[in-house]
């Protein structure tokens, strides 16, 4: 596990950065990251009110157009408002071609989305272990976000809803395990979603910095070290559009197929 990444880690003056950068050959500057670490990750853990102020102080809301999350609406009394049910708890992966292309899992907690940049994304083989940076927690409206933030934006590029669905601690025990279990850098849980199902575990490293996790999947009924599923659904789960879709703000899917024509694509193959 060396490719820590210098951009993110160690990230010192400029909160501009991308959220993620799975930088290949970043190896070299792995010595100098361990060296040099300001661990502004400390901050991730904050009072409810303070739980999306990362978030908003990246992001200018006159520019992009991700939501700003109702907690952002200063004047707005939220202690009145009854709290949604915490039996039913949401995620959600994002798609993300910012500088370089990554997935954004998101599991709500506690009135917002935890979030991490997995670089490669989901991956249903057990023997893989995804890296998975911890990044700013997100409003929860962020689930319905799907769009391109613009260019010199923080995280400019597009965003594609590329799963979500309902999720929950793996052993039972309600929300109060999985705050132990984030707590504790252990998060054991299962997704029902259209397209990641069954166990699932986020492990945090002992690491100095940003919290960097790893994603890996356990072993069930849908484990499977046969598919590839990053690779196999590449358009989004809500609209059906593809990534080069959303850039050119296609308001509907254009006619290609849901799946990778796999079966077509060999077929051209074989034909030339
Ligand atoms: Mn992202």
């Amino acid at each position: 596990m060396g490719d820590v990444c210098l951009h993110v880690a160690g990230m010192k003056t400029s909160e501009r950065c991308e959220e993620a950068c799975p930088l290949p050959g970043l190896g070299k500057e792995t010595a100098v990251i361990k060296g040099a670490l300001e661990p502004m990750a400390t901050k991730t853990r904050g009072t409810a009110r303070s739980k999306l102020s990362d978030y908003r102080r990246k992001r200018d809301f006159t520019r992009t157009r991700e939501p700003e999350g109702e907690s952002a609406k200063s004047t707005r009394s939220t202690s009145a408002r009854p709290r949604k049910r915490a039996s039913t708890l949401h995620f959600v992966v994002q798609k993300h071609a910012a500088s370089q292309l990554h997935f954004d899992f998101r599991l709500e907690l506690d009135g917002v989305m935890k979030s991490w940049a997995v670089p490669k994304g989901p991956s249903y083989d057990p023997s893989v272990r995804r890296l998975a940076m911890e990044v700013e927690d997100h409003p929860i409206e962020y689930n319905t976000f799907e769009g391109t933030i613009p260019q010199g934006e923080y995280g400019g590029g597009t965003v594609m809803l590329w799963d979500r669905g309902t999720y929950e601690p793996e052993n039972g025990g309600g929300v109060e395990a999985l705050r132990e279990g984030y707590a504790r850098g252990d998060l054991k849980f299962r997704l029902e979603g259209q397209r990641l199902r069954g166990g699932w575990v986020l492990v945090r490293m002992k690491r100095p910095g940003r919290p960097q996790w790893l994603l890996i999947k356990h072993r069930d009924e849908f484990a499977s070290s046969a598919r590839d599923v990053v690779e196999e659904e590449m358009t989004s789960v809500v609209s059906g559009r593809t990534m080069d879709d959303i850039a050119a703000g296609k308001k509907r899917a254009s006619s290609a197929p849901r799946r990778k024509p796999a079966a077509k694509k060999s077929a051209a193959r074989r034909s030339r």
